[in-house]
Order: structure tokens, then sequence, then C-alpha cells
């Protein structure tokens, strides 16, 4: 018999706030263990949380990101358990009546999945549901004994839950990568997964091909990059389909997967909601958000990186390359719309920004300059918040944006060549000089003179008798070399389209 699997994945997110949810406690990472502590956000008796309102908004700008209704009612539940990083013995969450529910999020992929996307070679994955609870603090265990830091207790948490949707590691991992690149282009979370900012859990269950019956739930634990979460996935699915191959049948568990042996371990049996007790914090008022301040927080809403990326497409004829470097890096799409609006030949700006002003912008940090998805493939490390920082930003251009225009414009009416182009850009990148400033200064006009160019040509055809009787002899190809020959003599300013009519002529005379 075949078996597929079936993925539905939990992810937590920090939030991008100042203060931390209950207490006016810095939301900060990297500080020295607690310094970022209180009274509430240590859980001693006695006092009362107030709600962060900023951690409020994220959470339903969230949901409209995601497509999700905003229920005009919810709340904050306990959810008691013991563990030393959590003083206060229950977490703060919303069990019941959480703040967004039912939207679904799309992202490239073709999966051939069961719930149909907009358009071909799209996903659509539902959300069940984007809750806000809080985080807890942070154990670290050194020899002989253990340390318990707080500066993480009580930052706002997301937690952002699919349903079972997900039917391969792959289109799991596209999944993440799509919605850390909203949540992080929306302001909702920095998303930096080397400080432990998004972290993810895995269900998975299997069943036979065809089955509409679910199998047990399966949760793994404790990866910690979108590639341990793909490389988790794929061997628990061996293992699940393994086990029921050979009879044993599956129970609802938690194991934890351990990255440097590429194992899951059982960690405990099925635990259910009632064994948290949940029960509303009596100490918090019930949400019941206002038309004004829906709208307030709907106001932030941007334009989703897909919808960016194809609207590029169609609007200004992009290849999706290059519409993806702009959807990946806002800024600097931006930067280019803005230009694109202004001129018949966007391609060419686009060319201009990702092949000449992007390399600038980089050089010297020997990162390669374009990664158009370089968050969609790296570990939580290389993340898109922690992607090698060019060494200069738009922000340092010495250049006015529309001097791209004028050099673009320069190189169609064919006063300058592509390579004298090069020359140009390199000239306003250092200087800021207009283009046509430079053109002036440096003689970089192209000569279409033809009296000086069949000089050229002459020269060269004297000088490279083998190139001469190669493309007499037919080999059409020899014409590259002479006409190389010729930009050098001239250098480069001789209009190539001249150059190769003129040899082309004297040749065949
Ligand atoms: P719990 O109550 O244990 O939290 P939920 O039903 O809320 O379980 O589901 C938690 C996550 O597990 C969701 O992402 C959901 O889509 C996924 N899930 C639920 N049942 C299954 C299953 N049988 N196989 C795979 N994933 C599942
Ligand atoms: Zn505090
Ligand atoms: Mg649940």
């Amino acid at each position: 018999m075949e078996y597929e699997a079936v993925i539905g994945l939990e992810t937590h997110v920090q939030l991008r706030t100042k203060s931390k949810m209950w207490c006016g406690c810095a939301n900060q990472y990297g500080s020295e263990p607690n310094t970022n502590v209180c009274p509430v956000c240590l859980g001693m008796p006695g006092v009362l949380p107030v709600p962060n309102e900023e951690a409020l908004r994220l959470t339903v700008l969230t949901g409209y990101l995601l497509n999700c209704e905003i229920p005009r009612f919810a709340k904050f539940d306990r959810k008691s358990y013991f563990y030393p990083d959590m003083p206060k013995n229950y977490q703060l969450t919303q069990y019941d009546k959480p703040s967004t529910a039912n939207g679904f999020v799309e992202f490239e992929f073709s999966s051939g999945a069961g719930v149909s996307p907009a358009q071909p070679g799209l996903s659509r994955v539902r959300i069940t549901r984007a809750h806000l609870e809080e985080d807890v603090g942070k154990s670290t265990h050194f020899e002989r004994h253990s340390g318990l830091d707080f500066n993480r207790a009580g930052v706002p948490l997301m937690e952002i839950v699919t349903e079972p949707d997900i039917t391969s590691p792959d289109m799991a991992y596209a999944y993440l990568n799509t919605l850390t690149e909203i949540l992080h282009q929306g302001g909702v979370s920095d998303c930096d997964m080397e400080k432990g900012m998004v972290r993810c859990d895995v269900n998975i269950s299997v069943r036979p091909v065809g089955s509409k019956e679910l199998g047990a739930k399966i949760e793994i634990k404790n990866m910690n990059s979108f590639s341990g979460v793909r490389r988790a996935a794929e061997y628990e699915i061996a293992r699940q389909i393994e086990a029921v191959k050979r009879g044993e049948k599956l129970i609802q568990s938690t194991r934890r997967w351990d990255d440097v042996t590429g194992v899951t371990e059982q960690m405990r049996t099925k635990e259910d909601a009632h064994d948290y007790r949940y029960f509303p914090d009596p100490d918090l008022m019930p949400l019941a958000p206002t038309d004004d301040w829906l709208a307030e927080v709907k106001s932030r809403v941007m334009e989703l990186p897909l919808v960016r990326k194809q609207r590029l497409m169609r609007e200004y004829g992009l290849p999706a390359g290059d519409a993806e470097v702009f959807r990946s890096n806002v800024e600097l799409g931006n930067y280019f719309e803005n230009l694109a609006k202004q001129t018949k030949n966007p391609k060419a700006v686009a060319n201009w920004i990702i092949n000449n002003l992007l390399a600038k912008l980089a050089s010297g940090t020997g990162v390669s300059p374009v990664q158009p998805d370089a968050h969609a493939d790296g570990e939580f490390g290389e993340g898109q918040a922690g992607r090698a920082v060019p060494l200069l930003t738009l922000a340092d251009l010495k250049f006015k944006p529309e001097a791209l225009l004028e050099l673009v414009g320069l190189v169609e009416a064919k006063t300058i060549s592509s390579s004298a182009a090069q020359q140009v850009f390199a000239e306003m990148f250092d200087t800021g000089k207009a283009p046509a400033v430079i053109v002036q200064e440096k003689g970089l006009a192209q000569v279409s003179d033809t009296g000086a160019i069949e000089k050229f040509c002459d020269e060269a055809i004297t000088a490279n008798p083998n190139p001469v009787a190669d493309y007499k002899a037919g080999k059409v190809a020899a014409l590259n070399s002479l006409k190389g020959q010729v930009m050098k003599l001239s250098k480069g300013k001789a209009n190539p389209a001249l150059v190769g009519e003129i040899l082309e002529r004297k040749l065949k005379a």
C-alpha cells in the first residue's frame, strides 16, 4: 500500500514591540541575563498585567495579512503547567477566542494539494488562527548547574497555526519562507531566526493514499532552521511509513528532533487540552476591537510580496528573476518603481539596478549582490533579517535616482556605447556627477563619424590577417574579433553597429 504525509505547522513568532506583553520591560535581544525584568514578568504574587496595545495591533495586522477573520470578541486564558522558565506557572494565551482565525497563505509551490489556490503554480495553506501569547524565560544548562534568564519571559509571542493542508517537507519549507517574508515586510516581527525570534513545531501523520481519515498526529519539536524543519519532516515521514508498514499502530505523541544525528526520538505521549486546565484570565478584560481601531490597523497592510512580484512582471514586463529581486528587497523595489513610472524602458532600468547598482552597493562584502531568494534557502542564521548587509545602502547614493534614467536615455539614443555607459555609471556612483557631464568631461560620446571608423577598420584589417582570412573562408564569427579590435582602437567610442557594417563592406569588397 502507498502512504502519504499530512502536515500541519505551528509557528511561534516574537513580535516587534519596544516593550514586553504585560509590563514596561524592554523587548530586547542580547542584554545581560535578567536585566530586562520586573515583578510582573518574574511572576511575583499580587502583580497585575497591562496589555501591550502594539502587540494586539500586530496580531490583528497579521490576521489581515493572512486573510483571516478578526472576531469582535477575543480573550486571554491561563494555560497551566510547571516549568522553571515560567515562574507564574501559567502562560497567558488565547485558547478558544483568538484575535484572528480562518485565513490562508498563498505561495509559489506546485503541490497538487487539495486546497485550490487562485492560480496554477501556487499553493494555498489555510490558517486556523493566529493568536497572541507570551514567551517564557530561557534555561541554559552548565556542567553542574542550570541558569535561568527571564529577559525573554513575557515577550509578546504570536502563534500561527495551519490546517493540516501541507503535503510534503518541501511545501512546509516554502510556506515558512513566505510566512516569514510577509511578517518581516509587514513589520510584525524581525523574524531573525538566529535570535530565536521564529520557532516552528511540525505535526505529522501518514495515511494510505486516497484515505480521508487522518492518522495519529505526531508533533516534532526542536528544529532550529527551516532546512532543519524540512529534514526532520523527511525523516519522520519515512519513519512513520516504515512503522505502519511493519504493522505498528502509531499513537499521538511528541518527539524531539536531534539536528546532529538527524533523527527524532520520543519525548512524551499524548497530552490533551484538559491537562492544561485552561480558563479565562480574571485579571484581563476581554478584547472588543472597535471599527476605528481596526481601520487604523488595516491601514498598515502593505502589498503582499507575491502580489507585488506578479504586478511588477505584469506592469513593467519584468522577467520573474528581476521581479523576485524587487520582491525580496522592498526598498530597492520602491526605488525601481519610482523610476519605472517615468520611463518607456523599465527593463533597462531594472538591469542597471540589478546588474550594476546592487553590485556596487555590495562591493567589499564578498557576497553575491543578487540573492533573490537568499531567505528561501538559508539556515535560520542566514534568513532574510540576518542576510549579509551591503556596505552601502540606497540612502548613501551620491547620484539622484533620475540620473539612471538619463544614463539609459544616453545609451538608447546611441550617444554612448554600452561599455562607455559602464564608465559613466562608475563615475556617477563615485562622484554623483550627472551622466551628461561625465560624457562631456571624459569625451565618451560615441563616434558615429564614418571617416574615423573607416580608418580604424583599415588599421584592424591590416594588423589581423588571420581573422581576415578566417572570415573570407566563411567563418562569420571571425568578424567579432575584428570588431573588438576596432572598438579597442577607438577606445570604446566607435558606434558598434556602424563598425560591423563598415567591416563587412570592406571584407566583402
Ligand atoms: P492540539 O489540540 O494538540 O494543539 P490541533 O488539532 O490544534 O492539536 O492541531 C495542531 C496542529 O496539528 C495544527 O497545525 C493541525 O493542522 C495539525 N494537525 C492536527 N491533526 C493532524 C494530523 N492528524 N496530522 C497532521 N497534522 C495534524
Ligand atoms: Zn517586566
Ligand atoms: Mg491546538
